[in-house]
């Protein structure tokens, strides 16, 4: 895969850090907390009704494998896995997405804070063109290059 088309953006080899037959993993440009990470269908398939039952299951086999792996490598306990299905939900990114976000005891005041905070912070990427708080290109490969050790590739 030369460049991935999520939704609107263009997200370039250096971010991806695990693909599976139909899903892709990479880093997120604004994670809410470290080692937040998203994982999509391959196919531009823009709600979670619109996937066919093998992308289902390759999007969240996937999911569970990374999920696993990305809990222990940013030493979480838990995880917060989520899918903002439509605009309503707070999706702004026009591709199907899963959100796995590694917590610890404490990160947030609030438990579900997390959600109020994911829901802003995805409208602040949207409108956010001048790209001042997001991180570099560089930034997002180390972490990708690093990430990718821990998978063994089935693609
Ligand atoms: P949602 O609001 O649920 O659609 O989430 C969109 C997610 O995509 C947010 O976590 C954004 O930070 C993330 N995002 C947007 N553009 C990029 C990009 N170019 N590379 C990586 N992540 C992105």
């Amino acid at each position: 895969m030369s460049v991935f088309r999520f939704g609107q953006h263009l997200i370039r080899t250096t971010q991806i850090f695990f693909q599976s037959d139909l899903s892709v993993a990479f880093v997120n440009i604004k994670p809410v907390v470290r080692g937040h990470v998203l994982v999509s269908p391959k196919r531009l398939v823009k709600r979670f009704k619109d996937l066919s039952r093998d992308e289902i299951t390759d999007l969240f086999v996937s999911t569970q494998i990374i999920a696993e792996k990305i809990e222990s490598a940013y030493k979480g306990t838990s995880c917060t896995i989520a899918i903002q299905d439509g605009p309503d939900a707070g999706q702004t990114v026009n591709h199907v997405h899963v959100h796995i976000l590694p917590r610890k005891p404490g990160d947030f005041e609030e438990n579900d804070q997390i959600y109020s905070e994911l829901n802003a912070h995805s409208k602040s990427v949207a409108l956010d063109s001048t790209r001042s708080d997001r991180r570099t290109e560089e930034d997002m490969g180390e972490e990708a290059a690093s990430l990718a050790k821990l998978f063994v590739s089935t693609k």
